[in-house]
């Protein structure tokens, strides 16, 4: 079954040339609070949710509203009462939820959402009513369970003749982004569905759902004010992913980890695609299960991934060719997809590794080299280094892993005790004390720092305690950002073939960096008893 639009087809694509591809959800606490924050985006989105059901009082407030509508003509709001039960925050009657959205026209909006359990519970005649109004209507659904049954849905709002059918499901898996975009693909002839998946796995739906044919899709006002689970804040999905210059034929690229949700990853490489004019877009992919993220990777098709923990052992049973040094360190952190859909795994952390070492030290032949931990993380940097002639140490709190890894490698272990006694030439952290949120002590203390240069693969913070002690030490540091940077700028180029902009990079990470220790930093004044005020966290959207 399609939608006919009811009143006026004209009418509804006059409003689509009013309204944008991104709608910004706004929320507060009062209409003051929500028309500043509408003020400060309206002139780069001019399309703006107003969720009145933030307010105390939403009837009340309409006056207000209206005044902003006629201060800002270019302005498209959207009304949206939802009730408790659909998973808003409006606790009044449906009959009052009706009577405000009533009102919604007259005080300037151009849409009202209503849930579909409301309009399925209204008497005759009353959706008619508020139709009547002359504000076009948004039919909305939200499953916050899973993305299922996404035709029944649609067959339930269809009989509504709505001017917009809005299907929110939630990813409960990365190919449920697969389920939605193919339903709104075959729904393409009637452009006026809006589907997203909730949920941190929904990401991929909230970039590439306006190719799949979504007639917009929503974003929160700033980082902090969601709407909804997995939301992203308007300006990262206009700056980082560029929604509006994914068309067909932009290639997909993505990390996928779980949890990947802080990953810096998507800043970078999509920093990198643009600054490169690359038609490429990368998404962090929350993946549970490897075999949920392979599935993915062939439905979209991905052209290729980063892979971080835990998949990065797991990916390579999957893969049709690994370079000599993955298979040797047993995990790959990076895959290329091949024109025939093959895919061939390489690891760059070997490269971030021994690159920054290589620049520092010329060549790593006979480079005596101390290596902290004996994880993924140390594995690139052991057999990077023996694989340029290092003569490589490792100490770790579990001795047999170690003694596994030095074996495996044609290393030695270290004991703690004998490093202040033992020179070397660069001592290496590849464990992960001194990250942030980190309550471990650290491992060395200043007698231990026998060495030339101090390399720490932790890269959040920029500046950790090793890091700090080396600096006191005059001890020349290379810091995990670094790292970070390089294999990623492999990365680049095993994609794309052309030459990484690392320095691009490398500046907007630590610019990631800083404004995250910021954020911490504020929140964490904001629990010792700091003032302002906590947004009140909504439920969906
Ligand atoms: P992993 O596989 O889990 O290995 C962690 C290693 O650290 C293990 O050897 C573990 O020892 C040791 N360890 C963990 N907690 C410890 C503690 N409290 N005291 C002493 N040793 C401890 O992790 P990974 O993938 O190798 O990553 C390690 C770190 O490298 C990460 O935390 C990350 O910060 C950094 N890293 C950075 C980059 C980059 O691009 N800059 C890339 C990858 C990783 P046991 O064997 O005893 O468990």
């Amino acid at each position: 079954m399609r939608v006919n639009v009811p009143t006026s087809a004209s009418a509804t694509q006059l409003l689509r040339t009013r309204i944008g591809k991104i709608c910004v959800a706004i929320i507060g606490t009062t209409a003051a609070e929500m028309i500043e924050k509408a003020t400060a985006v309206v002139k780069e989105t001019p399309f703006l949710e107003f969720r009145l059901d933030y307010l105390e009082k939403p009837l009340a407030a309409l006056p207000k509203f209206k005044q902003f509508f006629a201060d800002n003509t270019a302005a498209a709001g959207i009304a949206t009462c939802r009730r408790e039960a659909n998973g808003g925050k409006f606790a009044g009657s449906l009959a009052a939820e009706m009577e405000i959205l009533s009102k919604a026209a007259a005080a300037g909006f151009v849409l009202a959402d209503l849930e579909l359990e409301s309009a399925e519970a209204l008497k005759k005649g009353e959706f008619e009513k508020l139709r009547e109004t002359g504000i076009a209507l948004i039919i909305s659904h939200h499953d916050f369970t899973a993305t299922k049954d996404l035709d029944k849905i649609y067959e339930r709002i269809a009989p509504f003749q709505p001017d917009f059918v809005k299907i929110v499901p939630t990813a409960k898996t990365l190919t449920d982004n697969v389920t939605l975009m193919r339903f709104l693909e075959r729904m393409n002839e009637n452009s006026n569905i809006i589907g997203i998946c909730m949920g941190d796995a929904g990401i991929i739906s909230r970039v590439l759902g306006l190719r799949a044919g979504s007639a917009f899709t929503f974003a929160a006002a700033t980082p902090g004010e969601e709407t909804g689970p997995g939301q992203i804040a308007a300006r990262t999905l206009l700056e980082t992913y560029r929604v509006d210059q994914v068309d067909a034929a932009t290639k997909v690229y993505g990390v996928a980890g779980n949890p990947i949700k802080s990953s810096l990853s998507p800043v970078m490489m999509n920093t990198a695609f643009r600054r490169e004019t690359v038609n490429a877009v990368y998404l962090a992919l929350q993946a549970a299960k490897v075999a949920d993220l392979l599935k993915l990777v062939q439905e979209i098709p991905i052209q290729g991934l980063s892979v971080t923990m835990p998949h990065k052992q797991e990916i390579m049973a999957h893969l049709e060719h690994t370079d000599p040094l993955s298979a040797k360190i047993g995990a790959c952190n990076t895959v290329l997809r091949a024109q025939d859909g093959k895919l061939y795994g390489f690891n760059t952390d070997v490269a971030g590794i021994v690159g920054p070492l290589e620049k520092r030290l010329s060549s790593l032949k006979g480079v005596k080299a101390l290596v902290l931990g004996a994880g993924g993380a140390a594995r690139a940097a052991v057999f990077g280094l023996r694989d340029k002639g290092a003569d490589v140490f490792i100490l770790n709190r579990t001795l047999e892993t170690a003694q596994k890894l030095a074996k495996q490698s044609g290393s030695k272990t270290m004991k703690k005790e004998a490093l202040a006694k033992t020179p070397f030439d660069v001592i290496i952290n590849a464990t992960p004390i001194g990250m942030a949120g980190q309550k471990a002590a650290p491992l060395l203390e200043s007698k231990d720092l026998n060495t030339k240069l101090v390399f720490d693969l932790v890269y959040n913070p920029i500046e950790t305690p090793l890091i700090r002690l080396a600096r006191q030490q005059n001890i020349p540091i290379i810091t995990g950002v670094e790292m970070f940077v390089q294999q990623g700028a492999r990365q680049f180029e095993i994609w794309t073939g052309k030459p990484a902009p690392e320095e691009e990079m490398l500046r907007v990470v630590i610019h990631s960096l800083r404004q995250q220790a910021e954020a911490a930093a504020a929140s964490h004044a904001e629990e010792n008893g700091a003032s302002s005020k906590p947004v009140k966290r909504p439920k969906a959207s």
